[in-house]
């Protein structure tokens, strides 16, 4: 993977372009994406961005999200778009299996594939350019510094700004996570410096939910914290049947794996979902406990030390078991 910053001089004449991102995009996938749209369309190229799947509707305020494509519901318009482009910009994610779906595709066309993420651990062997920071808060805050330093700090307006304020505040737990560095907030007060409207974007992203998802809430902490003190460890395991009764949609579980964290001493916090084929996990960690390998070693998956994701194909029972056997092979990282 060359460097990204090869491709600054190359950003002055337009090209056809297309951005991808995770499979559900949270908000700063589609905010570093849609940032990222927003900047090169000013730049006269032209810009597709491809989502693998459906997206949270709290997302659907973000400027130029109503020209999304949603590749499994477009899957031929998606195709014939990645047909013609010459760079496809792949943001918020460290290998491509994470574009579910889109990955053959992504493995048999010929473009140029550009990474921007944050992620451990990413298969720089898959894109030809690009720039891999674990240090780094969000894609969105990349997203900022690729604009900066490709020198087109003039190009910044409010509807850029909203989009990569959007990815700060979800991967920085609104500025409170330990990787919330000086860097960041030196890029929130230019954005403010550049007319960012801040308020609507905390409103659209945790103001905007239905009464439904505040009664599910209401249910899972009552009813379905399993907290094992010791192991400093708490875990939320929801069915399918808890998903349907509570109408639950995309998105409206966002944040509740963090909930346990408000009980003093916990160190490890999970939330299984048992979703349409799959069984999906979140964890999250305080402290010296790496999530990362924990999802790497147990769930397939990944992410970062102390926010990361993975998957079973297990029964819910069968997994939630598992993972307590995972916790207890892990004991001593968390005491
Ligand atoms: P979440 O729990 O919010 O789904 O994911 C937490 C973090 O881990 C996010 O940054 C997400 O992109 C990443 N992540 C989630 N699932 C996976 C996975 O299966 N593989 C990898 N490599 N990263 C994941
Ligand atoms: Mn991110």
């Amino acid at each position: 993977m060359q460097q990204i910053d090869t491709l600054y001089a190359q950003l002055n004449k337009p090209h056809n372009i297309a951005i991808t991102m995770h499979q559900k995009p949270d908000a700063d996938a589609m905010g570093s994406a849609l940032g990222l749209c927003n900047f090169l369309k000013q730049l006269n190229h032209t810009v597709t961005v491809i989502s693998p799947t459906n997206w949270p509707s709290f997302l659907s305020w973000m400027p130029g999200c109503d020209t999304v494509i949603n590749f499994e519901q477009q899957q031929e318009q998606a195709i014939k778009a990645l047909q013609t482009v010459e760079w496809l910009f792949c943001l918020d994610f460290n290998v491509l299996h994470r574009t579910k779906n889109m990955e053959p595709i992504l493995l048999q066309l010929t473009f140029t594939k550009i990474l921007i993420d944050h992620h451990q651990e990413p298969a720089t062997e898959q894109f030809q350019f690009g720039i891999s920071d674990t240090n780094k808060s969000s894609t969105s805050e990349m997203i900022y510094d690729f604009i900066i330093a490709s020198g087109h700090e003039n190009k910044i307006n409010n509807p850029i700004a909203q989009c990569l304020y959007a990815g700060v505040i979800a991967d920085t737990g609104s500025f409170r996570f330990p990787i919330t560095s000086a860097s960041v907030h030196r890029m929130v007060a230019t954005l403010k410096d550049k007319g960012l409207e801040h308020v609507p974007v905390h409103e659209a992203i945790y103001d905007n939910f239905l009464e439904n998802r505040l009664r599910f809430l209401g249910y899972i902490l009552q009813h379905k914290l399993d907290i094992r003190y010791e192991y400093n460890t708490a875990l939320i395991a929801i069915s399918k049947a808890e998903i349907l009764q509570f109408n639950i949609q995309t998105g409206d579980t966002e944040g509740i794996v963090n909930y346990p964290f408000n009980i003093k001493g916990i160190c490890l916090a999970a939330l299984i979902i048992e979703r349409e084929g799959e069984i999906r996990c979140s964890f999250r960690s305080k402290d010296n406990f790496d999530v990362n390998t924990f999802a790497r070693q147990y769930f397939n998956g990944g992410g970062h030390y102390n926010a990361a994701g993975g998957s079973s194909n297990d029964t819910l029972f069968e997994t939630v078991n598992r993972f307590w056997n995972a916790v207890k092979e892990k004991v001593q990282y968390l005491q």
